[in-house]
C-alpha cells in the first residue's frame, strides 16, 4: 500500500467544505477592501527565496525543497514570489500600493506534528508600494477580521516594531555586544547563533538564557524618530478600529526581511503550534530581490490553523432535489440527459451510475437525501415525491416543471 507522505494531508469530507468556506470567506472579506486575487506559480528559482526570504533564516537553510539541478525550490512562503510578480508585471506603475491576496499550499521540510505539515495552505495578502501606517493598520484589521468571521477561539495579538534597517543594525550590534558579555549563560545553539542571527535569542525556551535576555537592551527603545512616529500611527489607527493589541518587543517573526511594523496572532486553542497568522511591514524586500526601493506591507494565516482553532461548523452541501434511475439499460441515456438538463437548469441532480436494482436505485435516491426520484421506464417517466411517498407518471420533459411547481 502507497500512503501518502508524512506532513502531508488529504483534504476530504467535513474539511474539503471548511476549507472552501474559508476560501469564500476570505475572499468576500479582502475583495470588499480592494484586494485582487493572485496566484504564482509552485515553484520559483531558488535565489529568490535564498535573497527574498534571508540567507540566516531557518527556512532558506534547513526546510526548502529543492531541486539543485533545476535550480528551483517548491515555495515555502508567498511574499517574495508576490514581490517577484509586481516587478516582473511593471505593477509600480499602477496606483500605488498595489493590494494583492492569496491562498495557495505551501512546502517546508519541518517535523510534522499537530498543526505542523510539509504542505500546508496559507491566506495571505500584500500591499505594495506605500509606506503610509494605515496601509499596516488596514492590514492587520482584515486579518483580524478574517479570524473573527472563522470564530477563531483564544486570539492575541502581538504588536511591535523593527525599525529600519540602520537601526536594526546599530541595535543588533549592541545586542551582539550584550550577549557576548553574557556569553556563559546562553544556550550552545543562543550562542552560536550570536553572530548569525542574535534576535532569535529572544524565542529561546532555555533558562540561562531567558535570564539574560531579561536585561538585554530592547529594539523598540532605540527606534528612531520617524519608526516611533510610524508605530505610534499604526497603533493610533487599531485603537480607532477597536483592535485589541499587545506591545511585545521581543516579537521576531522567521524572516529577515521585516522592517518596522511585525505582528502575530496566536490561538490558545492550538497548544504547541499556536500562531494563527502574522507578518509585518518589508521596505527592504523588493531591492533585496533585484528591483528599486519600494515599500510593503503583508501577512499569511495558516488554513489548518484557522481551522483547528475556529469552532464554524462544517457547512453543508445543497440538498439534492433530483435522482434520476432507470428500469432498463435502454433508458439509461435517457436518464442521463434528463439529470444534465436539471443541472443545466440550475437544479441539484445525479443519475444512477452504479447499476442498481430499481428497489437499489430508489434506497440510493433516499440515502442521497433527494426531494424526489424519476424512474425512466416503459411507461414513460415516474416521478415520487420522496418525502410524501406520492407518485405519478409524467411526460419526460415535464419533469422540471413538475419539481418547480411543487405539483405532484
Ligand atoms: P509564516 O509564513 O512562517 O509567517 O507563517 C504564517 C502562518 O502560516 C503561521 O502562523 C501558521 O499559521 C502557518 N504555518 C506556517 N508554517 C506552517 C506549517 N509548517 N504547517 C502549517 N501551518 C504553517
Amino acid at each position: 500500500m502507497i500512503q501518502r507522505i508524512r506532513g502531508t494531508n488529504d483534504v476530504l469530507g467535513d474539511d474539503a467544505q471548511a476549507y472552501a468556506a474559508l476560501e469564500a470567506t476570505s475572499r468576500r472579506i479582502l475583495e470588499r477592501a480592494g484586494y485582487a486575487r493572485i496566484e504564482t506559480p509552485t515553484f520559483e528559482a531558488t535565489e529568490l527565496f535564498a535573497r527574498g526570504v534571508g540567507a540566516s533564516t531557518d527556512i532558506v537553510q534547513k526546510e526548502m525543497y529543492t531541486i539543485s539541478e533545476d535550480g528551483i525550490t517548491l515555495r515555502p512562503e508567498g511574499t517574495a514570489p508576490v514581490c517577484r510578480a509586481y516587478l516582473e508585471h511593471g505593477m509600480h506603475k499602477l496606483p500605488q500600493p498595489v493590494k494583492l491576496w492569496y491562498l495557495s499550499s505551501f512546502f517546508r521540510r519541518e517535523r510534522p506534528q499537530k498543526g505542523r505539515y510539509r504542505q500546508f495552505w496559507q491566506v495571505g495578502l500584500e500591499a505594495i508600494g506605500s509606506d503610509d501606517p494605515a496601509v499596516d493598520a488596514e492590514a492587520i484589521l482584515l486579518l483580524a477580521e478574517l479570524l473573527e468571521a472563522v470564530n477563531a477561539r483564544g486570539l492575541r495579538l502581538r504588536l511591535s516594531s523593527l525599525g529600519t534597517p540602520a537601526t536594526r543594525a546599530e541595535y543588533r550590534a549592541e545586542l551582539q555586544r550584550y550577549l557576548r558579555a553574557n556569553e556563559d549563560a546562553l544556550s550552545e545553539e543562543v550562542r552560536n547563533r550570536i553572530d548569525l542571527n542574535p534576535l532569535r535569542a529572544f524565542d529561546a525556551d532555555h533558562p540561562g538564557t531567558r535570564r539574560v535576555m531579561e536585561g538585554a537592551p530592547l529594539l523598540l527603545d532605540r527606534l528612531s524618530a520617524e519608526d516611533r512616529e510610524h508605530f505610534e500611527a499604526v497603533k493610533g489607527m487599531l485603537d480607532a478600529a477597536g483592535i485589541a493589541y499587545e506591545i511585545d518587543p521581543t516579537l521576531v517573526r522567521g524572516l529577515d526581511y521585516y522592517t518596522r511594523t511585525v505582528f502575530e496572532f496566536t490561538s490558545d486553542a492550538l497548544g504547541a503550534q499556536s500562531g494563527v497568522g502574522g507578518g509585518g511591514r518589508y521596505d527592504g524586500l523588493i531591492e533585496e530581490i533585484g528591483g528599486p526601493h519600494t515599500p510593503g506591507m503583508g501577512w499569511a494565516a495558516g488554513v489548518e490553523r484557522m481551522l483547528l482553532a475556529s469552532q464554524a461548523p462544517a457547512t453543508a452541501p445543497p440538498p439534492l432535489t433530483l435522482y434520476v434511475g432507470y428500469a432498463k439499460p435502454e433508458y439509461r441515456a435517457d436518464a442521463f440527459r434528463l439529470a444534465a438538463d436539471a443541472r443545466r437548469a440550475g437544479h441539484t441532480a445525479r443519475v444512477e451510475l452504479g447499476g442498481r436494482s430499481v428497489k437499489g436505485q430508489a434506497k440510493q435516491a433516499d440515502r442521497a437525501g433527494a426531494l424526489y426520484l424519476a424512474m425512466l421506464g416503459d411507461e414513460g417517466v415516474s416521478l415520487r415525491d420522496m418525502q410524501t411517498g406520492e407518485q405519478r407518471d409524467v411526460e419526460p420533459d415535464t419533469v422540471m416543471h413538475h419539481i418547480r411547481g411543487n405539483i405532484l
